[in-house]
């Protein structure tokens, strides 16, 4: 058999040193009378892409157990077990199913028992290949326990090339997406990589879950505050290294957890320690993980279209309150709006208290802080594209520090005045645009959803029915296949279409708790004297300068987008 002899030529090094393997069994040497046909081979495989519904009861050990027992109580001799864990069923190149086959061109095996047929194989061609040509040739009885099936039995064969099928589809469908006991693991919330992010150690009871090491937690600590600050994470791993605090691989070698040095720690085993990766830092203020969550499934599967992308990190499957956090959930958000706009010292070298929040509503550009002139004192913001590269591509936007300074103050003091004066009316006033439209809106979505909630469970049933009238010969083949694949993309797209909806109104709910948010957060500054870099990071995502040429006058808009707070407020002046 031409396909046969390919594979043993491709597993040729792999079988060398398996070739007197089979002594370590029982009974496969002579043939004794008595015995034949009761020879079993018993034959386990596990790979990631198996069915993750099927859980612990997909483990080789329970896999193995079964077979066993149903062997006992045939009255069969298992005389060799072949396990193949970690390899997928989508093709032949498994060591243990390749050494299986030789037996069974031995003639040392009378009986294959698998659990279902999908351990075998989930390659249709294979599948064939093997059922019906391989085994009846070499005399192999072939059973997949959970599946019914059994050669020895008339016309069992006959519909198994059709689940075979299913098998295959059902394989190409799902091994994309990362699945098995993973999956479950990580919508579990599991802890499932092999070192504890910085500041976390593994639970000595569970190592799947997470808490805070002594040790190291504070340093997170240290680097979230010095963010929320709107410090970027080139000025943290100053700070980090004026501190003298060590980088994270220092801790593993400490802790015994990896044996690793960075570059820094190679050019200066002196102070290499105190300089932390610029990526490292980053990668610690993005990780939910510090705020109890476990972030997992960071690549996606699209139905029918069939290919995997990087997920960005709001897609991710996030489980909340996994373990005790180390920063607060507002601190985590507002440095997550940080990240994204990093900051620079002002041309004095000072820490402006607007950068990274102050933006050309033209360009988008960041506005550049300078001197009106020489001996003046005013600061004066302006676009850095027109700065840099002249009219042709911005306007000035020229914007005073004192003017931009006086209006954002007086209007946090308003703002947290109204808070404090009746928290009703001014979430009113916030969410007023929205509510009726919001209301009705939620109405007919919520509709939708029941909707498609109820024709997917119509769906899942056709297809069960499907599925068992193609068993039963009630359909053929052909039509089962044309029939599912019409079914399942029905299923698909209301499958879509049922996460956009839910994805609406957990983004109007998200809505309305930021609103509360906010209004608790600007009540704490009804008394605010002066401005600082902290308190614009924590109440202000962004501020955007528009001006309108009119002649000679200039109307400027100065746009405030405050965190937590859906719509932004307009001030517009009237520049000299
Ligand atoms: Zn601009």
């Amino acid at each position: 058999m031409v396909w046969f002899s390919l594979m043993y030529t491709l597993f040729e090094r792999g079988n060398r040193e398996m070739n007197n393997d089979y002594s370590v069994y029982s009974g496969l040497k002579e043939l004794n009378p008595s015995e034949t046909g009761k020879r079993a081979a018993i034959y386990c495989r596990l790979s990631k892409d198996d069915d993750e519904r099927e859980g612990e009861s997909a483990s080789i050990q329970n896999q193995k157990a079964l077979l066993e027992d149903y062997c006992s109580n045939q009255g069969w001799e298992v005389t060799a077990v072949y396990i193949d864990d970690g390899y997928t069923g989508l093709n032949m190149n498994r060591p243990d199913l390749m050494r299986m086959l030789k037996a069974v061109e031995r003639r040392q095996i009378d009986i294959v028992l698998t659990k279902d047929l999908s351990r075998l194989s989930r390659n249709y061609v294979e599948f064939g290949q093997l059922t019906e040509q391989f085994f009846p040739k070499n005399g192999i009885r072939y059973i997949a326990v959970n599946d019914s099936v059994d050669t020895a039995v008339d016309g069992a064969l006959d519909m198994t090339p059709f689940r075979a099928v299913v098998n295959q589809m059902y394989s190409a469908d799902t091994s994309k997406k990362v699945h098995s006991s993973y999956l479950t693991k990580a919508r579990n919330g599991q802890f499932t990589g092999c070192l504890a992010p910085f500041g976390y150690k593994k639970s000595e009871e569970c190592k799947n879950k997470l808490e805070p090491d002594d040790d190291t937690a504070p340093i997170v600590k240290l680097i979230y505050d010095l963010a929320k600050d709107g410090r970027g994470p080139n000025h943290i791993r100053r700070r980090l290294e004026d501190l003298r605090i060590p980088c994270p691989a220092w801790w593993n070698r400490q802790k015994g957890l990896r044996d690793k040095t960075t570059k820094f720690e190679r050019e200066n085993p002196e102070t290499g320690r105190f300089i932390w990766d610029f990526t490292t830092i980053k990668e610690i203020l993005e990780n939910p993980v510090y705020i109890g969550s476990i972030a997992s499934q960071k690549q996606v599967y699209k139905f029918k279209a069939g290919w995997i992308r990087d997920k960005k990190p709001h897609e991710w499957l996030v489980v909340d309150n996994m373990h005790e956090p180390i920063v607060s959930q507002e601190v985590f958000e507002l440095v997550q709006e940080k990240v994204k706009t990093r900051k620079r010292p002002d041309a004095w070298g000072n820490y402006s208290i607007f950068a990274g929040l102050l933006k050309c509503g033209q360009c988008g550009s960041s506005m550049n802080v300078r001197r009106a002139n020489q001996k003046g004192k005013d600061r004066i913001y302006t676009c850095s594209k027109y700065n840099k590269f002249g009219v042709a591509h911005c306007s000035q936007h020229r914007m005073k520090y004192d003017v931009l300074y006086n209006l954002v103050l007086e209007q946090i003091r308003s703002y947290a005045k109204k808070a404090l004066e009746n928290e009703t009316d001014i979430a009113g006033q916030l969410m007023r645009d929205t509510r009726q439209d919001d209301h009705n809106e939620r109405a007919l979505v919520e509709k939708a959803i029941a909707e498609d909630s109820s024709r997917l469970a119509t769906i899942d049933k056709i297809i069960g029915k499907l599925y068992e009238d193609m068993i039963a010969e009630r359909i053929s083949a052909e039509n089962f296949n044309a029939l599912l694949e019409k079914t399942q993309s029905e299923q698909g797209a209301l499958k879509n279409r049922l996460e956009h909806n839910k994805a609406r109104i957990a983004d109007r709910e998200q809505e309305r708790q930021d609103t509360s948010r906010w209004i608790k957060l600007i009540r704490e500054y009804a008394d605010i004297q002066e401005l600082d870099a902290a308190t614009l990071n924590q109440l202000i995502k962004k501020i955007l300068i528009h001006e309108d040429m009119d002649g000679s006058i200039i109307r400027q808009t100065v746009e405030i987008h405050f965190n937590f707070k859906t719509q932004a407020d307009k001030y517009k002046l009237i520049r000299e």
